[in-house]
């Protein structure tokens, strides 16, 4: 039976660290139905995701942005999004 896209992405990502390579980036969100890394650092990333909404599977490769976010390509639905890093305390205002 065929490995769906997600867990033959994640197997991907770890045949590469089972060989003592670097990962620039990784982000396992299996459970959530999402698995997405980047060897190099200027690479795109290897994104795999199930869409809980609609069913579509999908694999592409992409340049995101940061705060990273994928969207289903079929129902749009919200797949990732990455937590935003703490803001440092205190905002400065603006002075006029
Ligand atoms: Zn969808």
């Amino acid at each position: 039976m065929a490995k769906d896209v997600v867990s033959k992405l994640k197997e991907e990502a770890l045949a590469l660290l089972n060989k003592g390579e670097q990962i620039a980036a990784i982000f396992n969100r299996v459970s959530n139905g999402l698995f997405m890394y980047k060897h190099k650092p200027a690479d795109k990333f290897k994104i795999a995701y199930a869409c809980k909404e609609c069913g579509n599977t999908e694999f592409f490769e992409s340049d995101l942005a940061v705060p990273y976010t994928v969207n289903c390509r079929k129902c749009n639905h919200l797949v990732f999004k990455q937590e935003k890093a703490p803001s440092p305390r205190g905002r400065k205002k603006a002075v006029k």
